[in-house]
């Protein structure tokens, strides 16, 4: 049986937003599954924003995508052909599978799951996903949250954002979420229950979070970096905690990246400002997952899709995720 097989490889390091050019689509076939290997065929594609990282040549908690390699990609499939055994055929699987339509693995690094549990398959993307658990252990554990503490959460309409500020009102505290455009900041406090938005776009976000937070910030989970940063520094409480988890404003000037300006502030509130990568926290997997689970259940979590059709599609998609054209979780859906 010959499967055809279409994947799309970095063909160029980009410069500013990623282009077009900078993939290559290739069709061919995948090779036969032999003992020990099975075939997967890709349902959904996460757009991480982290991948135009990936695309360049910087230093990263990952190796830089090599020139001619497959883009990598975290994704979700099914196995439709298998001669391994613990992955049987219509099993549903979770990994770095990569910017294709398909695959055979040897079944190292896929976690399976049952899509039937979920309100839909591509929720093991989102919340059940690397998106909710790296907003859990984030906020949770860089964060060492506290009931009736002020959080701030940047890009807080989106994927890992939205989950922190529904997260963060589990928890007991207040939360102000910061996101660009009136119709974001409503989903923020509307949807997603936030105590006030901040749109970035439209207001000065240092006197809007001196409104917001008049005796300062406890905890900012921070996604975007750049200026919104350096605004929160300046209204920090003491002993305020930083989970640096991105820098979304930094990933298309890779090489002429600004550090925070206000970072002296972190010495007089005796603050902590701390890196954080999800992959970290992958074997703790089950234990967020049965939390996020029960919240979900409680109806106190929500989780949005913002879904693209086509594997050509991928660069599309992955521009939305800088501009801010996203709205939830995007995903590229084959
Ligand atoms: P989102 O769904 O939040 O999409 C990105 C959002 O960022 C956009 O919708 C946009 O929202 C906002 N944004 C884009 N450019 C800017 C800018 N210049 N200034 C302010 N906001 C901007 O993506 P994710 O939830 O997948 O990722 C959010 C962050 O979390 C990223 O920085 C990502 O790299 C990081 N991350 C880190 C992980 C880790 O292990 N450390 C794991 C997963 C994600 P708006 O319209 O509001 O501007």
């Amino acid at each position: 049986m010959t499967i055809a097989h279409r994947a799309l490889h970095l063909a160029a390091r980009p410069d500013g937003d990623p282009k077009d050019s900078d993939f290559e689509l290739r069709s061919g076939t995948l090779p036969a599954v032999q003992e020990g290997e099975l075939r997967i065929a890709t349902k959904f594609i996460s757009i991480d924003p982290a991948m135009r990282v990936w695309m360049s040549e910087a230093k990263s908690y990952w190796p830089p995508v090599g020139l001619g390699d497959v883009m990598r990609a975290s994704a979700i499939g099914e196995v439709m052909e298998s001669k391994h055994p613990k992955f049987p055929v219509g099993m549903w699987v979770n990994g770095m599978l990569g910017v294709q339509d398909g695959l055979v693995s040897d079944g190292k690094g896929l976690r399976a799951f049952n899509p039937k549990l979920l309100p839909d398959p591509a929720w093991a993307m989102s919340i059940f996903g690397g998106t909710g658990l790296t907003a859990y252990f984030g906020l949770k554990e860089i964060g060492q949250p506290k009931a009736g503490e002020t959080l701030v959460v940047s890009a807080a309409s989106g994927a890992v954002g939205s989950a922190v500020v529904q997260i963060g009102k589990v928890l007991g505290m207040r939360v102000v979420g910061i996101a660009g455009g009136a119709e974001k900041c409503a989903y923020v406090t509307g949807e997603l229950g936030a105590d006030a938005a901040i749109d970035y776009k439209n207001e000065d976000v240092g006197k809007a979070l001196k409104q917001h937070c008049p005796d300062g910030i406890d905890v900012y989970f921070d996604n975007v970096g750049g200026e919104i940063l350096d605004a929160v520094l300046k209204r920090l409480r003491l002993k305020a905690r930083i989970v640096l988890c991105g820098g979304i404003s930094q990933y298309n000037v890779i090489g002429d990246v600004r550090g925070p300006v206000n970072y002296l502030s972190l010495i007089s509130a005796r603050a902590r400002m701390e890196g954080f990568v999800i992959i970290d926290y992958l074997h703790r997997s089950d234990e967020a997952v049965a939390e996020l689970g029960a919240w979900t259940q409680a109806g106190k979590i929500k989780s949005k899709l913002d879904l693209i059709d086509g594997l050509e599609n991928f660069p599309t998609a992955l521009r939305r995720v800088y501009s801010g054209a996203n709205f939830g979780k995007q995903l590229v859906r084959l």
